[in-house]
């Protein structure tokens, strides 16, 4: 039997991880998958999809830029992708362009099972309200936390995330607010802004963080960020996004081929290259 074909789309792509973890999805599973990389121009998303179903592809990973392109594109939405208003996952199947977003609920399986940190009735404080924390907001708030607090450096953009929190939630209190306002300590915190690409972090009272504490950085590479560095410095427990990348993985494999695969050796695997790039 042939393989089906899968891409990751992006601009640029070259560094992405995708493929390594979709291969040994496959191998582990026993499922015949082909998966690449594919470039598309930056003006070009919607022909590259269009191009790559008319040679057959099956399905799709959308990355930057496009995870908005690829919610414009889709004919069918998850419910989590239309909250999200992204979509990082994309299935091609009878004329339809299928788009959900399983970057959400890649980081609460991460957090619930792969950490053991169970979030309900938690305190938890989202740091960002970009897309990423778009994302996230449904899938944290169906594991029915007792409070969410979204900080962000742009207050309004904070505020708009709590407006649609509260059409998602009438049991978890909310908040919004800047990170100076922050002067309680959480129980988990996650960091969704994009300041760690700069080696930069949020400013944080150190009262945010305690010993039982949770940080969780979406972002991951080699050495710890500048979040979780000061995390660290205060005691909390420390964990990156590279359990997020492998589960966000894993829902997308399981939508495409209707089989779970196992996640737990591939971020193993993963975890080990990771360290070894250092
Ligand atoms: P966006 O560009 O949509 O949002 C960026 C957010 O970061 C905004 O809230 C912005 O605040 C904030 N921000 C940027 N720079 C700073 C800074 N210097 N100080 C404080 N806040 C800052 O990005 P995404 O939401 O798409 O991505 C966020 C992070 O999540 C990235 O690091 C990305 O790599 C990671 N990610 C990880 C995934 C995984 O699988 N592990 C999947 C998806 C994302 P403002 O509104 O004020 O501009």
């Amino acid at each position: 039997m042939s393989a089906d074909h899968y891409v990751v789309i992006g601009n640029p792509i070259a560094h992405s991880k995708s493929p390594a973890i979709h291969a040994r999805f496959a191998e582990l599973t026993g499922q015949q998958v082909d998966y690449q990389r594919l470039l598309a121009p930056l003006d070009g998303f919607a022909q590259a999809v269009h191009d790559f179903i008319a040679q057959g592809g099956k399905g799709a990973n959308v990355t930057l830029p496009f995870k908005l392109d690829a919610f414009a594109l889709a004919t069918e939405l998850s419910e989590r992708a239309r909250i999200a208003g992204a979509v990082n996952t994309l299935k091609f199947e009878h004329g339809h362009i299928y788009g959900d977003n399983t970057d959400g609920i890649g980081l609460v399986a991460d957090i619930v099972r792969n950490a053991g940190v169970n979030l309900h009735g938690k305190r938890l404080l989202l740091l960002g309200a970009g897309g990423a924390a778009r994302g996230a907001l449904l899938p944290l708030l169906q594991e029915e936390p007792a409070s969410l607090t979204i900080a962000n450096r742009t207050l309004a953009k904070a505020q708009d995330l709590q407006q649609q929190a509260s059409s998602l939630s009438d049991r978890c209190e909310l908040q919004a607010c800047r990170f100076e306002d922050l002067q309680q300590p959480f129980d988990v915190i996650i960091n969704a802004t994009s300041a760690s690409i700069n080696d930069d972090v949020p400013q944080l009272a150190a009262i945010v963080f305690g010993k039982t504490t949770l940080a969780y950085d979406m972002m991951y590479a080699a050495a710890p960020t500048a979040f979780l560095r000061l995390a660290a410095s205060h005691g909390a427990q420390c964990r990156d996004g590279l359990g997020m990348l492998v589960e966000q993985a894993a829902e997308a494999f399981a939508l495409w081929r209707g089989v779970r695969p196992p996640s737990t050796p591939v971020l193993t695997e993963m975890r080990a290259a990771l360290q070894a790039s250092l």
